[in-house]
């Protein structure tokens, strides 16, 4: 098997679970798998399909999908096909031919179209080795994503008796497991769970802010990268990607209200990195199977913790570092309770305040964050410090809160108990809201008295005095603040109490580099940069998405091994026998251009961490170096040519125009107005891209007649998608920012 993993995917080693699972499902056993999101789990079922006789059928729910799962199986050379409702009769029978003559080893199909009794008697005439259903948990009405088709799947078993049948889903809930087993039919299941930990997410929680800087800061360190915003209503999605497109980032907004087709041409300007942010409500979600996501924000709170896990999941499926970030405030929290309140069904409305509760329990943790959503999972974590959430970064200290505590119970005191922790924080702090003047508020003693704390401040110590039983909210229209006996007993007895809070905060300089597990160490950034960008060039014209050529892992330890052979190159992980025959040469072309331009020996030893010299080396953590690009754009705004630029740096111009797009993408100015075609050449060219999709391109170079190159086309695209600013070079000049922090290098 692990021959054939190296042949057909390129890796030397399973992932945890994977041999166990496809040992079981090699030897003819029913297999129930659950996995956390990038666990590996397509492999359980793809390798068997290479090594048994017959046919693999994979069930799967999203039709939107299955094209990209077997253009991404075709690329590494794998025979596969589907069947779906997008299929014109042509090509259902082109590919029922090349299934009945044994060709295809792997089968994808919508749940609806398996259960049709026409298609079980084509299933009958066909060798079925193994049935895969993905997504299990959609046979389940607990789950999120119930699909009624699935309830008839056990139907499969009649079919197909002698095949085994593997049921695959990332559904960590209780119910929704017992639900798949019962469900499914499946015969005495091996059950194989792994960890739900997702050592490469870190997790944090920051106050909500009135203004946007905090994200906008968020969102710099992830400059060119992949970012999903959910936020909690249609609108707040539409203000938030104006809001960042107003300040330079390109954005889009998702959400269910708009046209379907609006929607999968915004989801595949995701996938293929033209928008990288997505401001979106949770409707943006199961389609999205991008591996390198980078970032994931919750602007509005999650509905419960099973969504917060469920979303944030959808960040780093490659494994990679990835981070994810909640933003909390209690006008928020109102906000839900508000309208969890509106909820008509007693019971349905008490799960709702249940759900929140657990959310905001996650929000006013101190202890670490993922033990916590773990926990709530039902799965035990023992370790205390993750390493990767904002409280085991950021420890909380302990400090005397004695004095503000005393001043706190006395303004609820002072004000009578009658009003609410805004108010009481807006006295304590001396604000001149008209409330607080209306009722006299400004003439108390306590007045002011805590104007050194910040609203975020006392509103965290509201919470914990609830918490300690020092004060009680009333039971009331308004959550009203009272003292309790325990709360005047401090007072009377002169008592003393400690409370923790976060250490100033200011980024700790190790939190950056941190390791994950599995990590290999160091490679070179400038090549990964240009291997980045080579790749970017070939999905274009192939128009597939960037992560079909190669994932960021693979083309890392490209740039950590940098093979100058054939034989070297296949050694690289996700390296399959497909792709090195179909994409070796380029990519060996690339670095042994780039290991000539640094002066590196011509025969590489295999591991780039023996050989270097002058190399840039850098962590695994961090993005790739902007240096480069940086290089590229300061040679291309002194007005030469993409030749020319080519030839002074020793790379071919089509790297050169990746960089140029990179920088135009990440908004880092650069003065390139004077590479586009003249008039004329322009305007034949964007024409075509006018009536034909500017992606891919191939299309449109046809269209042209070949007389144009791919280079004139993807400048004029470039500049369709981010007009260049002309003349404006002299102007800019002095002002011009750091480019390499806009680059969101870390640290
Ligand atoms: P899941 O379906 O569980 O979310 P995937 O099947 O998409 O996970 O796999 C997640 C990532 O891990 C993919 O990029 C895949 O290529 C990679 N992967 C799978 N198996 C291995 C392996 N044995 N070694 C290295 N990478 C792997
Ligand atoms: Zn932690």
């Amino acid at each position: 098997m692990l021959e054939l993993l190296k042949t057909h995917f390129g890796y030397d080693a399973f992932l945890p679970m994977q041999e166990e699972v496809i040992g079981a499902v090699m030897a003819g056993q029913d297999c129930f798998v659950l996995m956390p999101t990038g666990g590996g789990k397509s492999l359980c079922y793809q390798l068997p399909a290479m090594a048994l006789p017959g046919l693999t059928l994979v069930v799967s729910p999203l039709i939107a999908l299955m094209k990209d799962q077997v253009d991404a199986l075709e690329a590494n050379g794998l025979p596969a096909a589907f069947i779906n409702s997008t299929q014109t009769p042509d090509e259902l029978r082109r590919v029922v031919r090349r299934i009945r003559s044994g060709e295809i080893k792997l089968l994808y199909v919508a749940p609806e179209r398996v259960i049709e009794p026409m298609f079980a008697d084509f299933l009958q005439t066909l060798d079925v080795s193994l049935v895969a259903i993905d997504e299990a948990h959609c046979v389940s009405e607990w789950g999120h994503e119930f699909r009624p088709a699935y309830r008839e799947l056990a139907n499969l078993r009649r079919v197909c008796p002698a095949s085994p049948v593997i049921a695959l889903t990332a559904t960590a809930t209780e119910r929704v497991r017992a639900d798949i087993l019962s469900q499914l039919g499946l015969r005495q299941p091996g059950t194989y769970i792994s960890s739900f930990n997702r050592p490469n997410l870190t997790y944090s929680v920051i106050p909500k802010e009135n203004d946007l800087s905090g994200l906008l800061s968020v969102l710099g360190r992830h400059r060119g990268e992949s970012a999903i915003i959910y936020c909690g209503s249609r609108k707040a999605t539409e203000d938030m990607a104006q809001a960042l497109s107003e300040r330079g980032f390109v954005a889009e907004a998702y959400h269910a209200g708009l046209e379907a087709e609006d929607r999968r041409k915004i989801q595949d300007r995701f996938i293929r990195d033209q928008t990288p942010i997505v401001a979106a409500t949770i409707a943006f979600g199961m389609g999205i199977n991008k591996p390198d996501v980078r970032l994931v924000v919750h602007h509005d709170l999650p509905k419960s913790i099973e969504s917060y896990y469920q979303e944030t999941g959808r960040a780093g499926r490659d494994g990679l570092p990835s981070e994810c970030v909640l933003y909390f405030s209690y006008g928020g929290k109102s906000r839900q309770e508000f309208f969890i309140n509106q909820i008509e069904d007693d019971a349905e409305r008490e799960r709702a305040r249940e759900r929140l509760d657990q959310v905001i329990s996650l929000c006013s943790l101190s202890s670490c964050r993922r033990k916590f959503v773990l926990e709530y999972l039902g799965e035990a974590w023992a370790d205390q410090d993750c390493a990767g959430c904002d409280n085991c970064l950021q420890p909380r200290e302990k400090y005397d809160a004695t004095e503000i505590v005393q001043k706190v119970l006395s303004a609820v005191i002072r004000t009578g108990e009658r009003f609410g922790a805004a108010h009481v924080i807006g006295v304590l702090r001396g604000s001149r809201g008209e409330r607080i003047l209306k009722q006299g508020h400004d003439q108390l003693s306590v007045y002011g008295i805590a104007a050194s704390h910040s609203q975020n401040e006392l509103r965290d110590l509201v919470e914990d005095l609830k918490r300690e039983g020092f004060v009680s909210v009333g039971e009331g229209e308004y959550p009203t603040l009272a003292v309790t006996p325990r709360g005047r007993e401090f007072l009377k007895n002169r008592e003393t109490l400690m409370l923790s809070r976060r250490v100033a905060r200011e980024e700790r300089a190790d939190t950056k580099g941190r390791r994950i597990r599995g990590d290999d160490g160091a490679y070179d950034a400038g090549l990964y940069n240009e291997l980045a960008a080579l790749r970017r060039a070939i999905a274009d014209q192939r128009g597939i998405p960037a992560f079909m050529i190669f994932g960021n892992r693979t083309l890392q330890d490209m740039a950590r091994k940098m093979p100058r052979t054939p034989a070297e190159f296949s050694r690289v992980s996700g390296v399959g026998r497909a792709k090195l025959e179909d994409l070796g040469e380029p990519f060996l072309d690339c670095i042994n251009s780039y290991a000539k331009e640094h002066g590196m020996p011509e025969t590489g030893s295999g591991d780039s961490r023996k050989s270097g010299n002058d190399r840039r080396a850098a962590e695994p953590s961090a993005r790739a170096d902007g240096h480069s690009y940086h290089e590229t754009g300061r040679i291309i705004s002194g007005g030469v040519s993409l030749e020319e630029a080519a030839a002074t740096r020793g790379l071919s111009p089509q790297t050169i125009l990746g960089h140029i797009e990179r920088l135009v993408e990440s908004g880092i100015p650069v003065e390139w107005a004077h590479l586009l075609p003249h008039l004329q050449r322009r305007a034949a060219i964007e024409t075509v891209l006018e009536i034909l999709s500017d992606n891919p391109l191939r299309p449109v170079f046809e269209e042209l007649g070949g007389e144009y190159s791919y280079d004139e086309i993807r400048l004029v695209r470039l500049a369709r998608r981010y007009p260049p600013q002309q003349g404006s070079r002299s102007s800019e000049e002095g002002e011009r920012p750091d480019p390499r922090s806009m680059m969101g290098r870390r640290g």
